[in-house]
């Protein structure tokens, strides 16, 4: 009677009586040991498993998916994410594949910028601009990882500390992401900092996706990017200010159209570097978690992934720098094109460009960022 009482008052005052839908540590998430790095440090993969036989894997190395595991329309589970069988791999030679990356994702001309009145240099790892958080970012740190369940989802809760001054960025910047995979083969990214000075902050995942099990490329794979707008790069991949407009041009992707139907267009945008699609859109969505930002439909085998996000941009990168060197997961070799990355972030170098979204976080503030990755069948 008591207890009753007690879940009543609850419930008028707003507050679940009960508590099965909360995080409960300890869960039956499997992990086993994945490889060990050359400083020593054991890194280890998580399989996170849902009822419809979704399956994620993810290292604490990088906070990597490292695989993941989706049904086609007849039900045949296929890994459709790039990436490698073995540490060694990714920490000799992995262009951020499935990985967090931070402190800054994408690029920061001449890795410089101005915060307060100081001036803070960054490693140039990307020619002459600072690329995905310098020489050691995020993609290349232990992260401590806690397994959670609740009745319905199974997640994990990433740690990491990113002392003050790491690739010379200011404040300790305490951060957390979580991965939550949950029965309708959603798989959601929550990224939560905070910072004891001010600072920049840009978070996101670096997923290669290829809805074809990760093999041959993803030319007839059909693309849709909610964004009237793009942003136009110089030579070096920086944005030059502009948000030009994707109607009458290879940029506009309003409607599904194979990633390859206009990618070797005369389209200056598009001979760029290696040649391809390497730049961010400018998301309709605004923001808003309840509208689709992208798609990725694979026509051969049905499987459909549609991309949320309360970030303002997307960098959608179509694997240019791939070119058939690396040996993926089961031998596969991956080729120029052999993916999409869809970077939900906020724009390239906005810490130099002042009409942009800012990036600053400070004390006393808290930088959060959601993004969902839904997977089904069509
Ligand atoms: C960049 C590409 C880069 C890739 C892997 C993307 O976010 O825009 O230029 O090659 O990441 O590093």
């Amino acid at each position: 009677m008591k207890n009753l009482a007690v879940s009543v008052l609850l419930v008028l005052i707003g507050v679940a009586p009960f508590v099965s839908c909360q995080h409960r540590p300890d869960s039956k998430v499997a992990q086993e040991r994945f490889g060990i790095l050359p400083g020593g440090d054991t890194v280890v993969r998580y399989t996170l498993t849902n009822a419809s036989g979704m399956r994620v894997r993810v290292l604490n190395y990088g906070g990597i998916i490292q695989s993941l595991e989706v049904p086609d329309r007849q039900g045949n589970l296929a890994d459709v994410v790039l990436g490698f069988d073995s540490l060694d791999q990714y920490v000799r030679q992995s262009p951020y594949f499935g990985a967090i990356i931070g402190r800054f994702g994408n690029r920061i001309a001449r890795g410089v910028f101005t915060l307060n009145d100081s001036v803070y240099h960054l490693y140039l790892n990307d020619g002459p601009n600072s690329l995905h958080g310098g020489q050691f970012g995020f993609d290349k740190k232990i992260w401590t990882v806690t397994p959670f369940a609740t009745d319905t989802t199974e997640g994990l809760e990433l740690h990491y500390l990113s002392p003050d001054g790491e690739e010379n960025y200011p404040g300790n910047l305490d951060v957390h992401v979580t991965y939550t995979l949950d029965q309708h083969n959603a798989l959601r990214i929550d990224y939560e900092a905070t910072t004891d000075k001010p600072t920049i902050v840009n978070l996101t995942n670096h997923s290669y996706f290829n809805l074809n099990g990760g093999q041959g490329t993803v030319l007839r794979q059909e693309l849709m990017l909610n964004a009237d707008r793009y942003l136009p790069v110089d030579s070096t991949l920086i944005p030059t200010g502009e948000l030009a407009p994707v109607a009458g041009t290879p940029m506009d992707f309003l409607k599904p159209t194979p990633v390859g139907a206009r990618i070797n267009a005369d389209f200056a945008q598009l001979k760029l570097v290696k040649g391809g699609y390497d730049h961010c859109w400018v998301l309709n969505t605004r923001g808003d978690l309840g509208q689709v930002a992208a798609s990725l439909y694979d026509p051969e085998n049905g499987r459909f992934l549609q991309v949320y996000t309360t970030e303002p941009g997307v960098q959608f990168y179509s694997g240019n720098f791939l070119d058939g060197t690396l040996r993926g997961k089961q031998g596969h070799v991956y080729p120029m094109h052999g993916s999409v990355v869809l970077e939900t972030e906020h724009y390239p170098d906005s810490p130099n460009q002042e009409e942009f979204p800012s990036t600053v976080l400070r004390p006393g503030d808290t930088y959060r960022s959601t993004t969902i990755f839904q997977f089904s069948v069509r």
